[in-house]
Parts: structure tokens; sequence; C-alpha cells
């Protein structure tokens, strides 16, 4: 398949001057359509129900994607605990021979896993081949690393498997979501399913031909896709004995509440409403670029996005004036361009939501900042970034998580007001603290809270580096030695 999309996308220009077209042209093979990937093989869906995944720069259908019912949700458990067993038996070298194998074809078929990513989700190509996809396998290679060494993460202990884990992924990261749940998990001794949001699926379905190509024993590893009720299904089955989940706060707590009493582990990555704090002592241009990658790139689909930004009252006109002058600059238009900063919205659906946000700030009387020199293509889902001054803690785009390039400037006077504000949210996942004066990061970022607290930089990830949120942003960690423990019993 062609992977440009250049009919829809007569982008943008910065001011005087522009990019020539740079599309990136790595063809990706897709099937007409795929079925659910359960013991080792892609097999019709006994639900018989399908549904399209379509690109949303464009609106084509990419492919066809069976929906997992519940009896599709019950072979891959079945499969998935029948092969538990001797995964967990073999020696943990040769389970770490397996995870290096997924992580060096991911990073051989890493140009195309990349061009299918912003094909389905929308994400600019920089971003799926800088970000997602090197993580990705990074994921896999460090939790290979684990494998044949889990007595000495947990020094004392005998860290035993848990069986069959349920995990649900959401849209924003969808290939480098899988990677984070399925890697520790099967370092770990543990089988799973795994349920890709619905809009997403295709490099999940590609990451199964991967398993295939490396001869994963059958039902260690299956993808059952689908949306809510197939999720609903995974995470009330009773013979799933853990399940991780990211996505959003609402979903969260109807599987907090079905799991409790069952028995069964849960850990919860849900949404954020993340400060970024800019003391009038920062260098102000290294924290604007900060800023815009926090909330802009990737149109601001990131559950840790810096959605809330908080100024130092002496420098706010000068902040404000260079995101204005760095909104300008940034290409918004065909995610496979490899100059695009800003891509296409995941969804209609998503981009009716940041929509009503929009028109919540502007309503309730916070003033909108958008550059609008060029129309946007005429097909597909855009949002261009933007930003609101004038915002009170009261407004909806202060409280609630948009997940769209949409950010909310504030205001504070000292230290200990910018803290208040910061922490004065149902939601700690991240946050981001600009200043050169390294005793007020330390000050700062011990008081916050959020799970990670990034300085003088933003949204910068390690697999060794645990993630995770407090109060509404979930509980358990992903990454590092802290999120392996989510996956063993003692
Ligand atoms: P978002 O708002 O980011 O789309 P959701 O929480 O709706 O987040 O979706 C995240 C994942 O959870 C998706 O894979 C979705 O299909 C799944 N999901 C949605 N509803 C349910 C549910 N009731 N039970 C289990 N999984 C669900």
């Amino acid at each position: 398949m062609n992977p440009t999309a250049s009919d829809t996308n007569e982008h943008h220009t910065s001011p005087g001057w522009d990019y020539s077209p740079a599309p990136e042209r790595t063809p990706v093979e897709l099937d007409e359509s795929y079925g659910l990937f359960i013991d080792g093989a892609f097999r019709a869906p006994k639900s018989r129900k399908r549904f399209d995944s379509i690109n949303p720069a464009t609106e084509q259908t990419l492919a066809s994607v069976a929906e997992g019912g519940a009896k599709d949700v019950d072979d891959a458990v079945q499969a998935a605990k029948a092969a538990q067993g001797p995964w967990a038996r073999l020696k943990p070298s040769e389970r770490a021979k397996y995870l290096y194998r997924i992580a060096r074809r991911i990073q051989e078929r890493a140009r195309e896993l990349a061009v299918l990513e912003s094909m389905d989700g929308g994400k600019p190509i920089k971003e799926s081949r800088d970000v997602d996809l090197p993580l990705a396998a990074q994921h896999f290679f460090y939790h290979a690393g684990w494998a044949d060494k889990l007595a000495y993460a947990f020094p004392g202990r005998t860290p035993r498997p848990l069986g069959v884990c349920g995990q649900i992924i959401p849209w924003n990261f969808p290939l480098l979501m899988a990677a984070w749940k399925l890697a520790p998990a099967l370092a770990c001794g543990n089988t799973c399913v795994l349920k890709p949001a619905e809009t997403t699926s295709l490099t999940a379905l590609k990451l199964a031909e991967i398993l295939r190509e490396i001869d994963l024993p059958p039902g260690v590893v299956n993808i059952v896709t689908g949306a809510g009720e197939t999720g609903a299904a995974l995470a009330g089955h009773p013979d799933v004995k853990k399940i991780a989940f990211t996505g959003s706060t609402e979903v969260g707590k109807v599987l907090a509440r079905s799991a409790a009493g069952t028995g069964k582990r849960l850990t919860l990555e849900l949404g954020g409403k993340s400060p970024n704090i800019i003391f009038a002592d920062a260098a102000i241009d290294q924290a604007v670029e900060g800023i815009v990658s926090s909330i802009w790139f990737n149109q601001g689909h990131v559950c840790c996005a810096g959605s809330r930004l908080f100024v130092e009252e002496s420098i706010v006109d000068e902040v404000v004036d260079k995101l204005r002058h760095r909104m300008q600059s940034l290409r918004v238009g065909d995610p496979l361009d490899k100059n695009t900063d800003v891509g296409a919205i995941n969804s209609a659906e998503q981009l009716r939501t940041i929509e009503r946000y929009v028109d919540a700030g502007e309503h309730e009387g916070a003033i909108m900042h958008e550059v609008s020199a060029d129309p946007l293509p005429t097909k597909g889902f855009w949002h261009r970034p933007c930003f609101f001054t004038g915002v009170q803690p009261s407004h909806l785009i202060a409280r609630e998580e948009i997940f769209g390039p949409v950010l909310s400037v504030m205001t504070f006077r000292t230290p200990e007001e910018a803290l208040t504000r910061a922490n004065n949210t149902p939601y700690g996942l991240a946050a981001g603290i600009w200043t050169n004066t390294g005793a007020k990061i330390f000050e700062i970022a011990r008081k916050l809270d959020a799970g990670v607290v990034w300085c003088n930089t933003y949204n910068k990830f390690d697999a060794a580096s645990p993630f995770g949120g407090f109060k509404e942003s979930g509980f358990g960690r992903e990454g590092g030695r802290h999120g392996l423990k989510s996956y063993v019993k003692f």
C-alpha cells in the first residue's frame, strides 16, 4: 500500500517560506482483513463481527479488523492458560532469547511499523520513527535482560508468575503500549491476552506476525481486537489473574469496581492534567521548546501531556509571545511527511471531544490563541495547536483532560503558589519544572503529587525508569524493577 496521503494534505506554511514535501515512502503490506491472533494463528472471530480501521488523515479504510466476542476472548484466555505452565517452566535464559528476538525483529521492521503506526493512528512519522519504535524495541531488550535475573530484582524472595494477564491498551502509543505490557509479563513467565484500542489495532497485528516469525510458542501471546465490550469480557474473565490497563480514568474506575473482591491483580495507568511550571530564572527558549513538545507534538495525544502551564508572573508576556511565535512555525498536516510536527487527530470522536473543550474554554471567558494561516486538509480529522490565556482554575479546560493540542496558560507569584496550583487536580501522572536553581527543583519535585517529574526537560522515557500515577491517574508502575513487581507473586 502506498503510504502517501498527499492529495488531502496541501498543508500550512511557515511565515514567508515553506519546506518542500518530504513524504516517507516505505511501503507497508496490509491484508484486506485480519482475524484474531489466538494460540499462534490468525483465526476468524466466532462473533462474526468486524469493523474497519481507518487512516484518520485521509478517512480511507486501511483494513477490516475482527471484533472479538466473549467466546473469542475465552478461546484466547484458554490458549494462554494452556501455554502458561510450559512457558514458566522454560529455562529463564531461553525465555530471554524469545524476548531478544522480538526486540531485534521490531528493530529490523522498525520503519515499516512506524509508517503503519502513523497511517493508523495519525501521529507524525517523526514521532513514530524516533520515539515509539525505538522505545518499543528497548522495552523488549530491557526485559529480556531481566528474564534470567529475577532473583536479583527481588533479593531474598522467590518471584513466581501470576498466570494469564489481560492487557488493555489505548490508541495514543499503540505498539509502545503493547511492548510496555507484554515484555515484563513474558519475562516473568506469564502469558498474555492483549486487547488493542479499536482505532489502532494494526501494529499489534503486525506484532503478531513478528511473534510467529520468531517462533514464540503458541498461546504465549494472544491478540484479541475489538472495542469496550471485548475489553470488558477480557477483564471479567475468571481465568485472568491480572489486568493491566492504560486508558481513561472513567474506564479505569469501571475495571477497579469489577476486579474488586475477585483476587485479580490490577494496575491502572489513567488520565492526567499535568502541570509544567516555569520560573523566571529558567532558560526560557529551552522551556518554550519543552512546552511545545509536551502538548502540541503528537497532537497532545499523550496521557502525561503538559496541558497546564504555570508561568511566573514576571515573565508571562515573554513566554506567551514566544509560544505564539513558535506556534506559527508548527507544521500541521500529513503524518507521513517527515517535517510534520502535528498530525491528525486519532478519530472523529476525539476531534469532537477536543472541539467541545475549546468551545467551553471560550464560553467560560478564556482567550484562545491559534494560528490559522492555511486551511487544514479537507479530509481527515485535524485540530490546530492552540493555547488559552485568562484561564481560571475553575475552568473546564484547566480541570479536565482534553487529549488534544490545547494548552491552558496560568500564572503564579511564589513557588508555594505554583505548587498549590499544580497539585490542585484529581490527577497525578507527571509534571515539569523549569528553573536554573537546583535547590528549587528538589524542593518542588518532592512536593508535587506526580508519578514522574521532569526537570528542564519533558517526555523523556526509558525502559529502566518506572512510569505511573497517583490519585486518579492510577496505580502501579510500568518500566524498571517497579514494573516487574506487578507481574510476580512471592
Ligand atoms: P480513551 O478515552 O483513551 O479511548 P478508553 O478508556 O475508552 O480510553 O479506552 C482504552 C482501552 O480500553 C481501549 O482498548 C478500549 O477499547 C478499552 N475499553 C473501553 N471500555 C472498556 C470497558 N468497559 N472495559 C474494558 N475495556 C474497555
